[in-house]
């Protein structure tokens, strides 16, 4: 595993927690474990390690349930993002990429916890594409839903939630 010279931010849904990395290790993977597919909610969990000394919590800090006696599973506990994986003994913390700002930055580069993948898993990239949030026919309820956003945006605020609304 090697270390990656790039910074990266992310942070739960509703922005109550915020990260950054000072650097990031080439080991973004999908683990298909029955321990992370609870811990997430899903079919499996996207996962890229920093180095623990290069985190810093710049807003809140992360709840924390000990799923063994090795391995802690960070979560906001204001709105349930689940937001890492951090196995005590090795000096390292992997981030649910999808709670990166930028999750296009780290491209799968394997598969672990193969007992437990689901059959189906080698099928969804076949599946029929329903097209995209915006789509002509939901127009309306995309808009409403944007309207309402409490979503913290992919970017680091000052103040969150911002007094007059969400930006
Ligand atoms: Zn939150
Ligand atoms: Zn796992």
């Amino acid at each position: 595993m090697s270390v990656r010279e790039i910074e990266a931010s992310g942070g739960c849904q509703c922005g109550a927690v915020r990260y950054h990395a000072s650097k990031m290790l080439d080991n973004s993977h999908l683990c298909h474990c029955r321990m992370c597919q609870k811990a997430v909610g899903n079919i499996f969990a996207a996962l890229v390690a920093a180095p623990d000394d290069a985190i810093t919590w710049t807003r809140g800090k992360p709840s924390i349930f000990m799923s063994s006696e090795h391995v802690e599973r960070g979560f906001c506990n204001k709105c349930g993002t689940p937001l890492f994986y951090h196995d005590v003994t090795n000096g390292r913390t992997n981030f649910t990429i999808g709670s990166l700002d930028h999750p296009e930055w780290f491209p799968s580069g394997g598969n672990t916890g193969t007992e437990s993948k689901v059959p189906w898993f080698d099928n969804i990239s076949g599946d029929p594409d329903g097209g995209p949030t915006e789509a002509p026919d939901r127009r309306e309820w995309a808009a409403a839903i944007k309207a309402t956003n409490n979503q913290h945006p992919d970017h680091d605020t000052k103040v969150w939630p911002p007094a007059g609304g969400t930006e």
